[in-house]
């Protein structure tokens, strides 16, 4: 073979194993030790391991794969570490480990003397670590974390400032190890209080003690419960202890924590890092390093700062205004306020209610106005009526005064001929009794007229009949003839055939003809002889039947004929404006309608039309 191909296929096969190295690299998974101290189900544990994980598992490039280990120095206090050692070594001996991740001081302790030996070329990742604990500590190789934060002075600041009276600080402590760190701590910050807060200390006790000893601390004193893992007996307080509860139900003072998983279980409130955020921070930390940070360059930080958080509940068991509570501290399981929590919800709903009864304010007001409108309409009314009852009164005597006029006038010229005819010894019986006759018709017409107009008035209804229009007009001359020839008035008559039937009262219709000839009479009264002449016409019009009944007489001047139908307008000296206003009403009555226009080339023309009957 020779040496090219030789160097190319050597080529060949270093790339192909270089590619499956890296395939095998990729998919291989990361491999992490988590040790934990104590129970995992303490509070604190389990907030900071579920949201470690959580975050560590989360998007990860590769499988993780997790090895919870278990250290319980509370109760063995590192007696049996180098044998726990031993028996992980062998456990781990073929798995190689990528990252320790050491949660709490006592674990970070247990990986830093035994990382290289257990898992050798692991970094170590710790957290859970209190700030403070790790002055003068040698940080070994390949190792990085995040501490936490116990803020006993911003707790002991926040219990000022809810009771400002307070001259005494109670901080209560077990006997471990852990317990005594914790106290030292709060004995160091309480130095920072000298002068304004009096430090006491309930530790070395039973738990039986502690929660009595907390019964009998005054009620302006601060309590700040620090931790009790183990008592002075030797008795251990356990994940689900309700010692805080009970501290709760005796203490006179406001019981104060700077323990965050201890919220909610009892006391006022305090100041703290979230557990559950410095798990999400220290399984960030444990990702940047698996993705090959070196954690040697990654500073030690305390993660994240303290947050402060008062507890609703607490302020109303210890008698706390809520306005003391600093700003910077959240409120929590405060029941709904309505005005609060719901303010735009609340603001639309009193919005809606303002409106309504606004609306109803202004319904109230116009009903009220409108019953005030009413009862003065209703009063008005009852003042028309009278009025009205009086115009109609007035009406009706002026009516039968007027309609009455003509046929007295008549009955006057009958017995005055026959006086005549007495004194000239012309008077024969035949004579007699034909004077007498006419006189008693024009009495039967003016009772009939007396009778038909009151009817008309009371009930204001007529009472129709199929009528002949020609032959009322022709009745209504007849009457009128004597009149004509006594003012030397030519009477003329063209009355159109065949004319539709009309329904309406005769008697009604013959005064109609009666008023507009005798006001034509009048009115042609101041032309000479021989020039004063009535024309009486019947057409059919427009579905019914026109009467028109014109003269030579002046007409009417633009601004009369306006109100020519007016009642009581008149123009004569002795009139009463009657006439027509009842020409008008009668009309109606029978559903036509009569209107005025000049006559050409002078003289008056009244036009009344009335409806035709139905076709049966
Ligand atoms: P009166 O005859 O009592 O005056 P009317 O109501 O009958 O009442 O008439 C009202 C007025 O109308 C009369 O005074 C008169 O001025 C005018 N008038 C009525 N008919 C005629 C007519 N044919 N020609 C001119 N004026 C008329």
């Amino acid at each position: 073979m020779p040496a090219a191909v030789r160097r190319c296929a050597l080529a060949a096969l270093v790339l192909v194993l270089a590619a499956w190295a890296h395939g095998v690299a990729a998919a291989a998974p990361w491999r992490v030790v988590i040790i934990r101290n104590w129970d995992e189900l303490y509070r604190v544990n389990e907030t900071r391991e579920r949201a470690l994980r959580e975050v560590l598992l989360e998007n990860s490039p590769r499988e993780i794969e997790i090895y919870p280990e278990q250290l319980d120095n509370l109760r063995f206090n590192k007696k049996y570490n180098a044998e726990t050692a031993a028996v992980l070594q062998r456990q781990y001996r073929d798995i190689r480990i990528d990252v320790v991740i050491a949660t709490g001081l006592e674990p970070l302790e247990f990986a830093a003397l035994y990382r290289d030996k257990v898992w050798p070329g692991a970094a170590i990742v710790f957290m859970g670590v209190t700030d403070g604990w790790l002055e003068n500590w040698k940080r070994p190789s390949r190792t990085t974390g995040i501490t936490t934060v116990l803020d006993v002075a911003g707790t002991l600041n926040l219990g000022l400032a809810l009771l400002p009276s307070a001259r005494k600080v109670y901080f209560i402590a077990g006997s471990s190890e852990f317990d005594q760190r914790y106290l030292d701590q709060a004995r160091a910050a309480a130095r920072r209080f000298s002068g304004r807060l009096e430090p006491h200390y309930i530790t070395g006790l039973s738990r039986e003690e502690i929660i009595e000893s907390t019964a009998h601390v005054e009620r302006d004193a601060l309590l700040f419960y620090l931790t009790v893992l183990r008592d002075s007996q030797g008795q251990y307080g356990g994940p689900y202890n309700t010692i805080l509860a009970q501290i709760r139900e005796r203490s006179p003072a406001p019981l104060l924590s700077a323990v965050y998983t201890q919220w909610n279980r009892g006391p006022v409130g305090g100041l703290s890092s979230p557990s559950d955020e410095h798990g999400r921070a220290g399984g960030r930390l444990v990702r940047r390093v698996l993705d090959g940070a070196d954690p040697d360059l990654i500073p030690i930080a305390a993660v994240p700062a303290a947050v402060c958080q008062v507890d609703w509940r607490g302020l109303q068991r210890w008698s706390i205004s809520e306005a003391k509570v600093p700003g910077y501290c959240a409120i929590v399981n405060r029941p709904p306020q309505m005005w609060r929590d719901y303010f735009w919800q609340f603001l639309i709903l009193v919005t809606i209610i303002v409106l309504q009864f606004g609306l109803l304010w202004v319904v109230i007001v116009q009903s009220r106005a409108r019953r005030i409108a009413e009862q003065r309409l209703r009063e008005r009314a009852i003042e028309m009526a009278r009025v009205g009852r009086l115009a109609a009164m007035g009406e009706l005597a002026g009516s039968i005064a007027h309609e009455v006029n003509q046929p007295i006038a008549s009955i006057l010229s009958n017995a005055e001929a026959a006086k005549m005819m007495l004194d000239r010894g012309s008077l024969d019986d035949g004579k007699l009794r034909e004077i007498l006759d006419d006189i008693c018709n024009e009495d039967m017409r003016a009772a009939d007229v007396v009778r038909s107009v009151r009817k008309m008035f009371s009930r204001g209804e007529l009472n129709l009949v199929p009528t002949d229009i020609n032959a009322s007009v022709s009745g209504a001359l007849r009457h009128l003839a004597m009149e004509a020839a006594r003012r030397g008035v030519t009477l003329e008559t063209a009355l159109g055939s065949p004319l539709p039937v009309v329904l309406a009262e005769p008697v009604e219709l013959e005064q109609v003809v009666a008023n507009l000839v005798v006001n034509g009479m009048e009115a042609v009264g101041g032309n000479p002889e021989g020039m004063r002449s009535i024309r009486v016409a019947t057409v059919a019009a427009e579905g019914g039947v026109e009467i028109v009944v014109s003269d030579n007489g002046p007409g009417l001047s633009q601004a009369d004929a306006a109100r020519v139908f007016n009642t009581t307008f008149t123009t004569k000296k002795d009139g009463m404006g009657f006439g027509l206003s009842i020409v008008r009403t009668i009309v109606h009555l029978h559903g036509g309608r009569v209107g005025y226009e000049p006559n050409v080339p002078r003289g008056a023309v009244f036009r009344v039309w009335l409806p035709a009957t139905p076709e049966a």
